[in-house]
């Protein structure tokens, strides 16, 4: 009888006495609690740059050396403009080098009909138009400037979890479809089989996405701005905003930059820089983690194709490669403290839950990064007045549309013509109470936590 009970529940649950075996194989590398990324350990050095000491004089300052300040300050220094970017600490040292590098052309919650109710034909085509053609854009100046950065444009996925959100997805795809871009509804089984996960039912697929080292891509393009002859200080926090003879002056503690306009660009930064910046973003953190590199069967069994995918759980996966075949993920982060060894085993069981095939699902990198949302989750461009400018727009999936805005508000900075931004620039609205809204999203990821 006994003997007949264990063989039952072996049978029916035989899948997930392996999984449990697997985890508690899972070897605990006292490495990972530093908090180096995969993308330190594995890009090329920057240019060799310097802290901000003494007077200087620049039509623009760019405050902040992610991409969004970055591209800004390319862009600009390309039509001629003299530019200075003062960064707190090196290129790609905050969300950007910390972030997946996914490239997906697509908006993190709205469909493009959503969108264009919401803010109108005129400027909702606009911004379709921008997010739409956002990684084309950016793989365009990946390649103009020769970054070498791992790119690679292999595709981007959204799978569903349960029919209504495939659901969903079917009609968002038919939605892009209908505005010229190459985006398709993939049925359950081919999604399976193309993402090597039996846990979705469909999904979205842009042709256009794909994947990048956003630390290399970060240091490539400071080695560009400064090629077109634009100056990036480090080590230089800002420590101080204020208008000035017409203009701006920009202090840190040992230099100060006097220029006509400035560009905010320092994301979660930004709030101490302005003070109509303040409580007008909500931060998440989310744990990265990239495993080692998979063997040869691994890798038939997991994205077998490449192409790289964020799928549409609220507790959400996602999953990519990098060049010597490791998987990246995510995992998001809440308010319980958890230690190392607890995320990383959590890290492991998702991969298998997802990839149940997989044999080795050690983890070699583990990092933490804040993901600022603003509260409609859609890229925003600030207007301060008097010829400041903040670029606001992480929400978690900023990197293809940072570039672009960076680009759009340089091009806009040097006609003076706001108007050919694709993101209407307006003043900042504070978050209705902030001191509570600002927990919101770990909130609601402990909360999915739960539930998953
Ligand atoms: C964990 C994580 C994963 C993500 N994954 C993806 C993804 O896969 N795909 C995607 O598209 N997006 C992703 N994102 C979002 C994406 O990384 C961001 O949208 C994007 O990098 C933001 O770029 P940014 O230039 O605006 O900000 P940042 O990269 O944060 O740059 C701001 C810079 O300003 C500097 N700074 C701050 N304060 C000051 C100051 N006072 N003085 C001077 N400098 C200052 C900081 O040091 C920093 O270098 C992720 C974000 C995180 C956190």
């Amino acid at each position: 009888m006994w003997r007949w009970g264990v063989e039952l529940l072996y049978r029916n649950y035989s899948r997930y006495f392996q999984v449990m075996i697997k985890i508690m194989q899972i070897p605990f590398d006292s490495k990972l609690s530093s908090r180096t990324t995969l993308w330190e350990a594995t890009s090329a050095p920057g240019p060799e740059l310097n802290a901000l000491e003494g007077n200087f004089k620049a039509d623009v300052a760019v405050i902040g050396a992610g991409i969004a300040g970055l591209s800004t300050a390319l862009h600009l220094a390309e039509a001629g403009c003299s530019v200075i970017v003062i960064e707190a600490e090196a290129p790609g040292s905050g969300a950007t080098g910390a972030s997946g590098g996914l490239l997906a052309p697509d908006f993190i919650k709205h469909s493009p009909d959503d969108i264009e109710n919401m803010l109108g034909q005129d400027w909702g085509k606009r911004l379709i138009r921008m997010v739409g053609t956002s990684t084309r854009q950016c793989f365009d100046l990946i390649e103009k400037h020769k970054i070498s950065c791992d790119a690679r444009q292999d595709g981007f996925w959204c799978p569903a979890h349960d029919m209504a959100v495939a659901s969903r997805l079917k009609t968002r795809a038919t939605e892009w479809r209908d505005r010229g871009y190459d985006v398709d509804f993939i049925s359950s089984e081919k999604t399976q089989s193309e993402l090597g996960s039996p846990h979705y039912c469909g999904s979205i697929y842009f042709s256009e996405g794909g994947a990048i080292n956003p630390l290399a891509f970060s240091r490539g393009l400071a080695e560009a701005v400064i090629k077109q002859g634009a100056d990036i200080y480090v080590n230089s926090p800002v420590l101080n905003l204020e208008q000035h003879l017409g203009g701006w002056r920009v202090s840190t503690e040992n230099g100060v930059v006097d220029a006509k306009r400035v560009v905010l660009a320092a994301n979660g930064g930004n709030a101490a820089l302005h003070p109509a910046m303040r409580k007008t973003v909500l931060p998440l953190s989310v744990f990265e983690y990239a495993t080692r590199p998979l063997s040869a069967a691994d890798r038939a069994r997991v994205l077998p194709n490449g192409g790289s995918f964020t799928d549409k759980q609220s507790y959400m996966f996602t999953a990519r490669y990098d060049g010597e075949g490791r998987v990246i993920a995510a995992l998001p982060d809440f308010f319980v403290k958890r230690s190392t060894s607890t995320i990383i085993k959590e890290a492991s069981q998702r991969l298998l839950r997802h990839f149940p095939e997989m044999e080795d699902v050690s983890i070699e990198y583990l990092w933490k990064g804040t993901c600022m949302l603003n509260a409609s989750l859609l890229p925003k461009i600030y207007d301060l007045n008097d010829g400041a400018y903040a670029i606001q727009a992480c929400n978690g999936r900023g990197l293809a549309n940072n570039v672009v805005l960076g680009k759009e508000l340089a091009a806009s900075l040097i006609h003076q013509d706001m108007n050919l931004l694709s993101v209407k620039a307006e003043a900042p609205r504070k978050v209705n109470g902030y001191f509570l809204a600002k927990y919101i999203p770990s909130m609601m990821m402990a909360f999915a936590y739960v539930r998953q």
